[in-house]
């Protein structure tokens, strides 16, 4: 755990040093729980949201985008189930005055069960050896199946409770697991209230006429609401979906763990409508296809894990996450949702429009159901940052920090280094800079000796640096060294941008899903 937490201190600290993210209104102290993305952050924000855009609308001939607007007219949350439903369960500790979720207290009481089960793993491992077998272990070990019993009891029962709105019974369960205050100690809880997560805001000059609104906590009703215009302007025919990226607001009640929970986060959203009775086979699909969107990255199949939902939201017949093994353990990435017919429906009865569709096949009109794919931009930004970010021992000796971020990701694709200030090297290299600008993002750097260069380069997860010395003047050649593997070639300049475009395709990488 003590490695875990370093590990995600220097998360924090790297993100920072390296422009990547930076706390919202610094010089003022800062406002929490809200980043802003720095030079490269922003980069790695819109090569992460290209690759999405790409995997969902582009190579999809059924898919098509839309950009919504933040504000909406307020009935569309009381008709989402927003205005009623969209809360947290949260509890106070009175003797350190913090305010918790109820279920993330819980949530984390189970997590410290499965980190006694990788214990057990990683003990036996050591015991059995080469002969370790650990689906077996897994499936047989006692004190692993009680840990495993006892985890999925408790949240069996967590989820029955907020299902009925059994708000006692969230604390009954937190007082008989005897869960303390992570930063009191104590015990002495208040009651478990609910309490809801939309930002309010105003429109309009004068306080008489001025209209509640919210700001939007999530992108999906923008989708929802214009369902209609975009089929029947698109001539769509189901099943077909709907994508859009943008800004959504929660007031998050325990906004920590850096960009994983924020108050103002980015999403990316899908909204797949189909005939309804076809949504097994759509759940299915859509949750093996995001799988592999998420396995092309390479980012380690251990990584990933699905989460069936016990609990399921009002709107939902079935609901699961990807889940990513954080550096603070495995937590939520990803929600694959289906939403039945609820949305379309609610939109129905508060607007008094019709949002059918007429099936010329089945020759009827029916309000279509939804699959949902849902996923949070800076979650996934995290997932990228905190994987790719290593500290490596060189045969050497000496360690780097590296951050390999996959290529196609990375904000910077190639660092240009003249090998010394003089003898005409920066001129060649500012040439080979100029020419391949146009297709990539590209860096000049000539300050310090070379291996410090390559270091920096490696810490800002650029994966190309090509170097200039004096033979290029003789031979029009470079060398191009490989940021993962530290391997250094000799290539014709001419050669450099087929080289670069192969490792940084969206093709290359997208591919493999
Ligand atoms: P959680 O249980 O972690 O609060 P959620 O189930 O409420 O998440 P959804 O409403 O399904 O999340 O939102 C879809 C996705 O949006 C999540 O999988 C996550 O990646 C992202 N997301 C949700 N809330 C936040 C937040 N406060 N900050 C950053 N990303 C978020």
């Amino acid at each position: 755990m003590a490695k875990q937490l370093d590990k995600f201190k220097n998360v924090l600290s790297h993100a920072k040093e390296y422009g990547y993210v930076f706390q919202s209104s610094e010089i003022y102290e800062g406002l929490s729980a809200v980043y802003d993305y720095a030079q490269n952050g922003v980069e790695l924000k819109k090569n992460i949201r290209e690759y999405w855009w790409k995997a969902m609308v582009q190579m999809n001939e059924n898919i098509v985008g839309l950009d919504s607007a933040i504000f909406m007219h307020p009935k569309v949350w009381k008709a989402s189930g927003h205005v009623d439903a969209f809360n947290d369960p949260l509890i106070d500790n009175k003797d350190s005055k913090k305010r918790y979720r109820a279920d993330v207290l819980i949530e984390d009481y189970v997590a410290k069960l499965d980190a006694k089960i990788e214990k057990e793993v990683k003990k036996a491992t050591k015991r059995f050896g080469d002969a370790f077998d650990k689906a077996e272990f897994l499936a047989t070990n006692g004190r692993v199946i009680g840990y495993k019993e006892k985890g999925a009891a408790i949240l069996k029962r967590m989820g029955q409770s907020l299902e009925k709105e059994d708000l006692a019974d969230v604390k009954a369960l937190i007082e008989e697991l005897e869960i303390a205050c992570p930063l009191s100690g104590s015990k002495n809880w208040t009651d478990v209230k609910q309490f809801n997560l939309m930002f309010g805001t105003k429109l309009g000059a004068s306080a008489e006429s001025a209209m509640d609104l919210y700001l939007r906590p999530e992108t999906a009703q923008g989708i929802f609401v214009n369902f209609l215009n975009v089929q029947k302007s698109g001539r769509m025919k189901i099943p077909f979906g709907i994508a859009q990226t943008g800004k959504a607001f929660r007031n998050e009640i325990v906004a920590r763990q850096f960009i994983f929970r924020m108050r103002e986060f980015e999403q990316m959203e899908m909204q797949f409508f189909i005939k309804p009775g076809t949504q097994k086979e759509w759940y299915e699909h859509w949750k093996e296809a995001r799988m592999k969107w998420h396995m092309s990255l390479g980012m380690g199949e251990d990584n990933y894990r699905f989460h069936d939902h016990d609990k399921l939201a009002h709107y939902a017949d079935a609901a699961a996450d990807i889940e990513f093994r954080f550096p603070f353990g495995f937590k939520e990435l990803e929600g694959i949702h289906s939403r039945t017919d609820f949305d379309l429906k609610a939109h129905e009865e508060h607007s008094g429009k019709k949002l059918q569709y007429f099936d010329h096949e089945e020759n009827k009109s029916y309000v279509p159901y939804v699959l949902e794919t849902s996923i949070g931009l800076d979650r996934m930004f995290l997932a990228v940052f905190s994987n790719s970010l290593q500290e490596e021992e060189l045969e050497n000796g000496t360690t780097r920090t590296v951050l390999k971020l996959p290529a196609v990701l990375a904000p910077t694709k190639a660092a240009i280094l003249p090998l010394v200030k003089k003898d005409g090297l920066p001129e060649i290299a500012r040439k080979i800079l100029e020419d391949l600008q146009w297709d990539f993002n590209v860096a000049y750097d000539e300050k310090d000796a070379v291996g410090r260069r390559y270091r920096r380069a490696d810490a800002n997860g650029t994966p190309f640096c090509i170097t200039v010395d004096h033979d290029t003047l003789e031979d029009n050649m470079v060398t191009i060294r490989h940021r993962d593997t530290m391997e250094q070639q000799r290539v014709k300049i001419s050669e450099l941008k087929d080289i670069i475009a192969q490792e940084v395709s969206f093709k290359k990488w997208l591919a493999k899903m």
